[in-house]
């Protein structure tokens, strides 16, 4: 089956073929950053961390860029408010913002460039849009004309009757019942902008939002590139200015599939900060949560369906996950010769292929998921009938990495390497009648977290901390 995604310009899901076969090129609206990304956010960016490596599984190169919007209304804001600069403002956000994503396993991408830095990019943009008679000053701004770019509202499909001549919105944000306006491209500097500004052409000012993912785009991944995404609040106004700015200026289409995906709801309304019914990732953490099942929650539900965040579907996870790892617990334990059984092959083989064509159906991850819990009932049975000799070991091992390339959360329990060699080293110890060593070994897993609990084939090692926890287990 070829892959597709549902383009929110046609309306349906269609075939995907990227403008350089093999190769995708990605982009991601990233965090505003005035102030912590929330669990709603993560939603969005763990929807892209599932669509940037399922290309990777499916075999495409990807090169994915990330913004990092530190200068529109709200970071000006903060810094006002706070009696501090920007840079005081954004530089501990971004911080905080990388170690979520490690901590939730979404995979770095190829580019985070900063507004900040691409200012001279966004100015040129500008220019010719002014030189094509699309954009204009009015009062201390530069506007963007709608009613000169037909396309305008393709994208997210508003009726231009609604379109208001030569009325004009400045704000960042702004919604669809302020309807069709001209937007602000750049903003000459006001008493509120304190010490932020660059000089421009236009005098001293600072860029508006939608501008920044233009500018950023275009500069690292061409004037045509493959895939835009975002949350679904991102369509209007945001995406349609960026098309309206981005194809007025080169004449030339700018994205070809734009993919987005639906809220994380908090009974039954959308999380964000302005609502204030949110969570950041620590707040989870510290209520007790795994990073793993966090990671699970929010991947497991289709992009476009609202997931509902709710202690509930916590919990569900943690179990879904616990028998995710009774393959690969069965899996590493197998010890012996022999051959592969033609009927673990077979089932092996079965749902690969599921799992493969769920992913390419637009992410179903319904599907996927359904394959993998059918390998783990068929793979469960037969390493109870007869358990898994090293051969079958390596056989399951080998499709759960590879399903792993997608998911990122079957081999999240991998236990530390360091931790591997402690327990090994007792092991040993204990072997060689060193009790007082392998006792203070013991003490040291104790003190970090891991407890461990001998076996006849090997050791079973829990722990927790903080960010994680799980279960392993390492073999004699
Ligand atoms: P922001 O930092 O507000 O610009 O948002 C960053 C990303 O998170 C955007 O792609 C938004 O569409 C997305 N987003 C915001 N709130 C939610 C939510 N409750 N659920 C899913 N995505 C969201
Ligand atoms: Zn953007």
């Amino acid at each position: 089956m070829p892959l597709q995604f549902y383009d929110t310009r046609r309306r349906k899901k269609v075939a995907f073929e990227p403008l350089e076969p093999g190769k995708v090129k990605l982009y991601t609206c990233g965090p505003t950053v005035y102030n912590d990304a929330h669990i709603g956010n993560f939603r969005t960016y763990m929807f892209e961390d599932l669509l940037r490596r399922t290309l990777k599984y499916l075999g495409y190169e990807v090169t994915q860029v990330m913004n990092i919007t530190d200068i529109d209304d709200k970071t000006i804001r903060a810094a006002k408010t706070g009696g501090i600069s920007l840079e005081q403002v954004t530089a501990p956000i971004v911080e905080r913002f990388f170690n979520d994503l490690d901590t939730l396993k979404i995979e770095r991408v190829e580019v985070y460039p900063h507004a900040t830095k691409h200012i001279s990019e966004m100015i040129d943009i500008i220019k010719t849009l002014i030189e094509k008679g699309i954009a204009y000053p009015a009062e201390n701004n530069i506007y963007f004309s709608i009613e000169k770019f037909a396309e305008y509202g393709k994208l997210s499909g508003m009726n231009l009757e609604k379109l208001e001549r030569g009325v004009r919105i400045d704000a960042d944000e702004y919604e669809e019942k302020e309807s069709f306006r001209d937007f602000a491209l750049w903003k000459g500097w006001t008493e509120d902008d304190g010490e932020v500004g660059w000089d421009s052409p236009w005098g001293r000012g600072r860029p508006g939002w939608h501008i920044e993912c233009s500018a950023m785009s275009m500069k690292y991944l061409g004037e045509t590139f493959d895939i835009h995404t975002g949350g679904v609040d991102n369509i209007f106004p945001h995406h349609e200015n960026e098309i309206a700015q981005s194809c007025a200026a080169t004449g030339k289409e700018f994205v070809r599939y734009w993919l987005h995906s639906a809220h994380l709801q908090v009974e039954g309304e959308k999380m964000s900060k302005s609502l204030g019914n949110f969570f950041t990732l620590r707040e989870l953490i510290d209520k007790g949560y795994s990073a793993r099942a966090i990671r699970y929650v929010l991947i497991g539900t289709h992009y476009k369906m609202g997931v509902n965040f709710s202690n509930e579907s916590f919990g569900a996870a943690q179990a879904s996950l616990e028998r995710l790892d009774t393959l690969r617990l069965a899996a590493e334990k197998s010890l012996g010769d022999g051959s592969v059984r033609p009927e673990l092959t077979e089932q092996i083989g079965k749902w690969s292929v599921s799992f493969k064509e769920g992913l390419e159906n637009d992410l179903n991850i319904s599907a996927a998921l359904a394959a993998l819990f059918e390998l783990v009932s068929a793979g469960n049975r037969l390493a109870t009938a007869v358990a898994f000799n090293l051969a079958e070991g390596e056989a399951v091992l080998a499709v759960w990495r590879q399903f792993d390339k997608a998911l990122g959360f079957l081999f999240w329990d991998d236990l530390p390497t360091e931790i591997i060699e402690l327990v090994r080293e007792r092991t040993r110890a204990k072997e060689g009648r060193d009790f007082s060593r392998a006792d203070a070994i013991r003490a040291e897993l104790a003190a970090n977290g891991y407890q461990i609990k001998d076996g006849k084939l090997g050791v079973d090692v829990t722990w927790s901390t903080g960010a994680s926890s799980g279960s392993g287990w390492v073999g004699k």
